[in-house]
């Protein structure tokens, strides 16, 4: 078989029975609202279930750098096609919501930021008519927070994580807590340039008041994918947010900085785990594969 067929089989196999038991990890609200980290924490663990699978495909990567072409694969194309094919299915899908979500048009928003690469910010002319001067400058922080921190990729990223672990309700359910700290940790940079909180609240009232019965949420939550970044999120969670807003805002902890570097040492633990496991795939994968293979068939 040509060794890239084989190392896509591969991941998909692997990858996908790596996937699977992580995630049926249980999502748990434990994120504390006073925290100014909430989104950092909420965004490490929607990408925690991936991280193995990340592993084992770099471990991968290295092994098909270091292997011939073609390559033996002594259980068959069609037993490894076969044997991976449910995995593929989640793939699949996992790729047409995200190419999907490119070419769908925003909602009827009022306001949201779009754009993968160079975000840009949509106001409704309707909404902006009826916000006062405090209100649409409130809004326009707020999604210009969303713009500089380039949200609608990482929306589309995260989704795309989300699909990964479908079916496991629980992969939603980090992803639905991510996107409530994301409108929170968004409302809070928005303060801290001189936004008031009472201001943000009545844009975002306004906003709901103009589309009361608006499908934002509806559609997030069942064709459910897209790339925007709204100014209103979970209305679910929206009594808790005006709440917040209408509260001081929460006063950056002295281990702020600390806890960031932090979250940036994980990541760069991760690079590095990655680069390891490419190397390890380079110098042990070909008598590893061949026991594993062996071992199968
Ligand atoms: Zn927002």
């Amino acid at each position: 078989m040509e060794r890239e067929s084989l190392l896509m089989i591969l991941l998909l196999l692997l990858g996908g029975l790596v996937i699977q038991p992580f995630a049926l990890i249980p999502s748990h609200d434990g994120l504390g609202r006073s925290d100014c980290n909430v989104e950092r924490r909420a965004w490490l663990r929607l990408w925690l279930p991936i991280m193995p699978a990340l592993l084992v495909a770099a471990w991968l990567c290295g092994w098909a750098l270091h292997e011939p072409d073609p390559v033996d694969d002594p259980l068959g194309r069609w037993e490894l096609i076969g044997a991976c094919f449910p995995f593929g299915v989640v793939m699949v899908r996992a790729v047409l919501r995200a190419i999907w979500a490119l070419f769908r048009e925003p909602d009827d928003a009022g306001v949201c930021t779009v754009g993968l690469f160079r975000p840009r910010i949509l106001f409704s002319p309707f909404l902006a008519r009826k916000l006062d001067e405090g209100m649409l400058h409130a809004a326009w922080q707020h999604e210009h927070a969303h713009a500089r921190h380039r949200d609608p990729l990482r929306i589309w990223l995260a989704q795309f994580a989300t699909d990964l672990q479908w079916p496991w309700p629980w992969a939603r359910k980090r992803f639905d807590a991510w996107l409530e700290a994301l409108e929170c940790a968004r409302d809070d940079e928005a303060r801290r340039h001189g936004v008031r909180g009472a201001d943000l609240a009545a844009a975002v009232l306004a906003m709901v008041r103009q589309s009361p019965v608006s499908s934002i949420d509806a559609a997030r939550r069942t064709a459910g994918v897209h790339t925007h970044a709204l100014l209103v999120g979970d209305r679910q969670a929206l009594q808790k947010r005006i709440a917040r807003l209408l509260s001081p805002l929460p006063e950056l902890q002295a281990t702020s900085d600390q806890r960031l570097a932090g979250f940036s040492g994980i990541e760069s633990w991760l690079a590095g785990l990655l680069a390891v496991a490419c190397v390890l795939g380079i110098l042990y994968g070909e008598p590893v594969m061949h026991s594993l293979l062996a071992w199968t068939s």
